[in-house]
């Protein structure tokens, strides 16, 4: 029962089955469409094909690959695209036909639509319609299902053949099914594993689900091929970055190895520091492409297990040691700076590059380590430059902090008109854009971060706006307002300070406008393209799900060509992968692209910036409204 009512899909070469007993059986009656065989999506593209018509009417669902949508930074993402020949105004010209789209594509039939279809056939030995479609149960290799007719009258066998092909695998005695593999990338690509397909085939009436240990062999075929398709972007990158630093006049050392500046960062798999796995990326500052990645785990199942027992034989341990995914002994904190540390070694020798300006989020330890470790040589020193972000953020951090301070003391400076969290945001605003308008001179820099502080203080009757950046465009309502000759207004419309306030805020600023920190900022730099390929991997590895290293390694190694090269590092995966590239793959990829560019020119518009800040500032507003209007309602110990 349950097998006659099994959707299965079926490759296209059933289309092609169709034809050879069209032309064999001579007089066969074409199949009637009925309300089940669906819409036929275009008539002309199945006129172009010789009379596989029919069969394009099953054609509802594709081998399309719901990948995440990207989360990149837009103007990053136009850039790092551009650099592979990807923009918004590439036309469709590597892309198929829908001719060639429908003929290549995957889609599911119901069996018994399937019988139905087949009794309008005639078996071209006895001319009766006889003729029985069934699936060899025995035979059926996961997804690839083994399809079986026979005419029931005469008894001949009309066809009996797997109904998709096989990848090539020269290594596999015989090769997969492009089906299941193809079904291990999806899933692996949508951040799922084994009982997630095993839920989807039971819920879709799927009875040929592939089997643990063939979901695992293709997994393991899928981790080889990414590294490798990492491996071939991540050389086309280095290649564009030393054509970029050429353009800019600087030249690789006599020994060819190029000097650059990139941004590291560590991420790990589980929020807090309980977290088994860890990844460290390097990106490249001048092109935002990535260059490399490492993976850290301190855990192992198997070791785990094995430790409580006593007789484990040596063997074994050997063996399993070849394959342990666990490659770290320390704690999660302690994998950031091992990351660091395991990618500064290898730039040289691996790229010919030497990353000697490190952009990290100042409180990393890993710059510590790589500076002290003097990887590449004593004379060779690498710079520190630090995130603005990050640096911003510092400011909105301190500023908080000291209302906690004040509070505990007693002294409340958080209440309307004074510190709110709405004001806190809007310095720490400030503060941002002195550092990033005013990149390259650090003095500037300063008087306009000491700006912020006269202008929070400035009365109707003591202005002290001369500080304050000039223009129409500037934050300073009072220099606006001067830019475009009109009245300012009054103070008390605007965010300002009562004078005792706006004293214990000094040291914060004075602490924050140290040059030797601005300096580090001179370069406007953000760590908005690690953050953001770290989402992008544990969209392809969601976090809170634990698995093991060399599953990370696959879901970091696909999410970092995803990141560099868009939906199109599909094809070279494909090819790796043994699986001739499909059409269908080929225009997903390439719509996938064009949404991405076009979400990316979107959010970074001027105009989407701003609301983005102008929705922030109001969530604040309301809070610091909210909590004004129902008092304090919580504190750790307040109500003791
Ligand atoms: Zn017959
Ligand atoms: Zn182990
Ligand atoms: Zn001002």
């Amino acid at each position: 029962m349950p097998n006659s009512e099994a959707c299965f899909s079926v490759h296209c070469c059933l289309s092609t089955v169709f034809v050879i007993l069209r032309k064999e059986m001579g007089g066969v009656k074409r199949a009637t469409r009925n309300k089940y065989l669906g819409r036929r999506r275009n008539r002309n593209l199945s006129r172009s094909k010789v009379s596989t018509d029919d069969t394009a009417g099953y054609a509802d669902v594709s081998n399309a690959d719901p990948r995440p949508p990207s989360c990149d930074q837009s103007s990053a993402s136009k850039t790092k695209l551009s650099f592979f020949g990807i923009s918004l105004d590439s036309k469709n010209e590597h892309v198929s036909t829908p001719a060639d789209i429908q003929s290549d594509c995957y889609f599911f039939v119901q069996k018994d639509v399937l019988q139905y279809f087949f009794d309008k056939v005639l078996c071209y030995s006895c001319h009766s319609n006889s003729v029985r479609f069934d699936i060899v149960r025995d035979k059926s290799c996961g997804f690839a299902v083994k399809g079986h007719l026979k005419c029931t009258s005469c008894g001949i066998v009309i066809f009996e053949e797997y109904l998709c092909k096989r990848v090539y695998d020269s290594k596999a005695n015989r090769a997969p099914f492009e089906l299941n593999m193809l079904a291990a990338v999806a899933f692996r690509g949508i951040g799922c594993g084994y009982s997630a397909m095993e839920d989807w085939c039971g819920n879709m009436n799927i009875v040929h689900c592939q089997n643990s240990s063939a979901y695992q062999k293709n997994c393991e075929r899928l981790r080889v091929a990414s590294q490798e398709t990492f491996e071939k972007v991540r050389d086309e990158s280095v290649e564009k970055i030393f054509k970029e630093y050429e353009k800019l006049g600087v030249l690789p050392d006599d020994n060819g190895v190029l000097d650059i500046a990139v941004s590291f960062d560590g991420s790990w798999q589980k929020r807090g520091h309980s977290s088994h796995n860890g990844i460290g990326s390097v990106i490249d500052l001048l092109t935002g492409l990535p260059i490399d990645f490492h993976v850290l785990s301190n855990f192992c199942h198997k070791c785990r297990y094995f430790e409580s027992i006593d007789d484990v034989s040596d063997i074994w341990k050997e063996r399993h040691l070849e394959n342990c995914p666990k490659n770290f002994e320390g704690t999660a904190n302690a994998m950031e700076v091992e990351c660091a540390k395991v990618l500064w070694r290898r730039s040289e020798a691996n790229f010919k590059l030497r990353y000697s300006t490190m952009l990290t989020d100042g409180d990393s330890k890993s710059f510590d380590a790589i500076s002290e470790e003097n990887i590449y040589g004593v004379d060779r020193h690498i710079v520190k430059e630090e995130c603005i972000n990050h640096i911003s953020k510092r400011m909105g951090t301190a500023l908080r902090k000291l209302v906690e301070t004040c509070k505990a003391q007693g002294r409340s400076i958080s209440g309307r008109g004074q510190l709110t969290k709405e004001k806190i945001m809007k310095i720490q605003n400030y503060y941002g854009r002195a550092v990033k308008d005013n990149a390259n001179d650090v003095e500037l820099m300063k008087k306009r971060i000491f700006a912020i502080l006269f202008h929070m203080s400035s009365t109707n009757e003591t202005p002290k706006h001369v500080h304050c950046p000039p223009g129409k465009k500037s934050w300073c309502f009072w220099q606006r307002a001067e830019a475009s000759g009109k009245d300012p207004g009054d103070h008390k419309n605007h965010e300002t300070l009562p004078v005792e306030v706006g004293k214990t805020l000094v040291p914060i600023f004075r602490r924050l406008s140290d040059d030797g920190l601005l300096k580090r900022c001179s370069r406007a730099k953000t760590q908005n393209a690690n953050e953001s390929m770290h989402n992008l991997i544990w969209r392809y590895s969601p976090k809170g799900t634990y698995v093991g290293r060399k599953t990370l390694e696959t879901a970091v190694a696909l999410a970092v060509c995803q990141f560099t090269m868009g939906a199109t590092y599909r094809s070279m995966l494909c090819n790796i992968l043994g699986i001739c590239e499909k059409a269908p793959l080929k225009a997903f990829s390439h719509k996938k692209n064009l949404k991405r560019l076009k979400y990316a020119e979107k959010a970074a518009s001027k105009g989407q910036k701003a609301r983005r800040k102008q929705l922030k500032f109001r969530t604040a507003a309301k809070e610091t409204m909210l909590e004004h209007k129902e008092g304090i309602t919580y504190g750790a110990g307040e109500f003791d």
